[in-house]
C-alpha cells in the first residue's frame, strides 16, 4: 500500500508539479547537507555557533555553500567552514566568507564543518536561519587541468559589447552577500531547460530562475547563478558580474556562464537566428575582453557534468561557434 502511494507521488510529480518548477538545470549535486541552525542573538553584542562535524556520502573536490541570514542593521556576521581532506584525514583551518563560499581543489574532501560569528554594537537580533552544502567530485586530473591559469590568447581584433539589459532594468534583487572576484579563464554555456521557450516571459523569467536560486533550500545561493542569460528573442540579460564567481557549473572559480533560456534537447526548442547572434556577441566580447582562447576555452556544462546541458543540439553547435569566434576575434 505504501509502495502504491509512493508511485501515485511520483506520477503526480512528474505530470504536474514538475512542468511548473524552474529548474534552470542546476548542478545535481553528488553531496548536499542543508542545515537549519536556528542561531539567534539578540540583545547581546556577541555570539558564536559551530555546527557539527557533517560527513558527506561521498569524497568531493569542488563544493558551494549558501547560508540565509536576517542580519540586524549593524551586525557583522562572518561565516567560516573548514573542511577534512578524505586521504590525509587533516583538517583546513576555518576558512572566512561572507554569504557564499566556493571550495575547489584537486584533493578530495570527505566532512566538513562550520562556524558562525555575530557581532552587533547595536544589540539587535541576527538569526543563522538556514545553510546549504552542494558537493560535486570532479576528477583530480582534469582539476589540475583546470586549476592551472591557461596561456593568455593573442587577440587580433576587440569586439564590441552587444546590449546587455542591466540588473535594475529587469527587476533584480539584491545579492544576500558580497561576491567573490575573480578572473574569467572558461565560456561554459548552458540552456535553462525549465523554463523552456514556450514558458519565457521576459524579465519575469530571469526573476524567477533568480528566486529559485536564491530561495530554494537546496541552494540558498548569494544571487542567481549564471553571469548572463539570453532569451529566446535574443535579449541579453545581466546575471552575476562577469568579474565575481557565479554558482552555475563545478569549478565555478574563473568560469563565465551563460544561459540561453530554452531546452536544446534533441526535438525540444529550436535555436534562431536572434538566440545565436546574441550568444556569438556575447562569446566574442567576452573572450575579446579576457583574452580566453575559443579553441580551449569554451565549453558546454555537460564538459564537467553528467547531464546535456546546454541540450545536445546547442552543445552540437559549439566546434562551429568556436571557429567563428576565432574568425572574429583571432585569426
Ligand atoms: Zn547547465
Amino acid at each position: 500500500m505504501k509502495y502504491l502511494r509512493m508511485i501515485g507521488l511520483v506520477a503526480l510529480f512528474f505530470a504536474f508539479v514538475l512542468p511548473c518548477m524552474v529548474r534552470a538545470d542546476v548542478d545535481t549535486p553528488d553531496v548536499l547537507i542543508t542545515g537549519n541552525p536556528d542561531f539567534i542573538v539578540s540583545g547581546s553584542t556577541y555570539g558564536q555557533h559551530e555546527t557539527e562535524v557533517m560527513e558527506m556520502d561521498k569524497a568531493v573536490n569542488n563544493l558551494i555553500i549558501g547560508v540565509d541570514m536576517e542580519k540586524a542593521e549593524k551586525a557583522l556576521v562572518r561565516c567560516y567552514a573548514r573542511f577534512r581532506y578524505a586521504e590525509t584525514g587533516r583538517w583546513t583551518s576555518y576558512l572566512a566568507f561572507d554569504g557564499e563560499y566556493h571550495f575547489s581543489a584537486i584533493d578530495s574532501v570527505s566532512a566538513c564543518q562550520l562556524m558562525f560569528v555575530i557581532r552587533d554594537p547595536e544589540r539587535g537580533k541576527t538569526a543563522v536561519r538556514h545553510f546549504s552544502v552542494q558537493g560535486n567530485y570532479l576528477e583530480a586530473k582534469k582539476m589540475e587541468y583546470l586549476m592551472q591559469k591557461p596561456a593568455p590568447f593573442d587577440v587580433k581584433a576587440a569586439w564590441a559589447k552587444p546590449t546587455v539589459v542591466a540588473r535594475a532594468t529587469w527587476g533584480a534583487r539584491a545579492p544576500k552577500s558580497s561576491y567573490t572576484p575573480h578572473t574569467p579563464q572558461r565560456l561554459i554555456v548552458h540552456h535553462s531547460y525549465l523554463p523552456n521557450q514556450a514558458s519565457y516571459k521576459g524579465a519575469a523569467t530571469i526573476r524567477g530562475i533568480q528566486n529559485y536560486h536564491m530561495d530554494d533550500p537546496k541552494t540558498s545561493w548569494a544571487d542567481i547563478g549564471y553571469h548572463f542569460l539570453i532569451g529566446p528573442d535574443g535579449v541579453i540579460y545581466q546575471g552575476r558580474p562577469e568579474g565575481v564567481v557565479g554558482a552555475h557549473c563545478s569549478p565555478n572559480t574563473n568560469s563565465v556562464g551563460i544561459c540561453v533560456i530554452g531546452d536544446y534537447d534533441a526535438d525540444k526548442d529550436k535555436l534562431n537566428p536572434k538566440i545565436e547572434e546574441s550568444l556569438l556577441n556575447v562569446l566574442s566580447w567576452l573572450a575579446s575582453t579576457y583574452k580566453i582562447d575559443p579553441k580551449t576555452n569554451l565549453y558546454g556544462h555537460c564538459d564537467f557534468a553528467p547531464k546535456s546541458c546546454p541540450g545536445t543540439v546547442l552543445y552540437q553547435k559549439l566546434p562551429e561557434y568556436r571557429e567563428k569566434l576565432l574568425k572574429n576575434i583571432g585569426q
